[in-house]
């Protein structure tokens, strides 16, 4: 399956000469989405994963599928202030600025395989932050995946070493 063909491109948005790329005509078809979930699922089972992670909020679409899927647990990783226990947290750096994720404590184990799950990787800040939290918990990222991969930002570059699934790149 192709899955380009349910990603939207969207010109000048959000801002003038930025393409988007919208996955949401992908989760919409239930066949499309079925099908990504599948080869992600795949990927985990291959790694031995045991736990999935996502950052908010498209991370919790691409990754929860496959959690439930695999019969394995899901930890949301958040913006700042809406996790109600007790948190680490990481700053990073967006295009414009600054943000922060935080991650339950208990939400990974110390030794625990973990799959990072997000709808794109773009220039990588917020997946080698969701990689940074896990392993400040001991957690061990086996791998990462994504819907789309934007290759022109090299994401790649930030988290070298890492295993990368990308199921669509531009
Ligand atoms: P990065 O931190 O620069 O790799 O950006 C990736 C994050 O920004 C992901 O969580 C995406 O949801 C979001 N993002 C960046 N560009 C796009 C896009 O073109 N389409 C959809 N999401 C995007």
């Amino acid at each position: 399956m192709n899955l380009k063909n349910y990603i939207a491109d969207v010109e000048n948005f959000p801002e003038e000469g930025i393409i988007f790329r919208d996955i949401s005509p992908l989760m919409a078809d239930g066949e499309a989405y079925r099908y990504a979930t599948n080869e992600i699922v795949k990927y985990a089972k291959d790694k031995g994963v045991e736990m999935i992670v996502g950052p908010e909020a498209r991370g919790f679409i691409v990754g929860c599928p496959v959690a439930y899927e695999l019969g394995i647990g899901f930890a949301p990783a958040r913006k700042k202030g809406k996790l109600p226990r007790e948190t680490v947290e990481v700053n990073y750096g967006l295009e414009y600025g600054q943000d922060t994720l935080q991650l339950h404590k208990d939400s990974i184990r110390p030794g625990q395989k973990v799959l990072v799950c997000d709808d794109l990787l773009a220039t990588g800040g917020t997946i080698a932050a969701t990689i940074e939290l896990i392993e400040s918990l001991g957690g061990v990222v086996v791998g990462t995946a994504f819907i789309v991969e934007l290759k022109d930002l090299k994401g790649r570059d930030k988290i070298k070493g890492y295993d990368i699934l990308a199921l669509a790149e531009y």
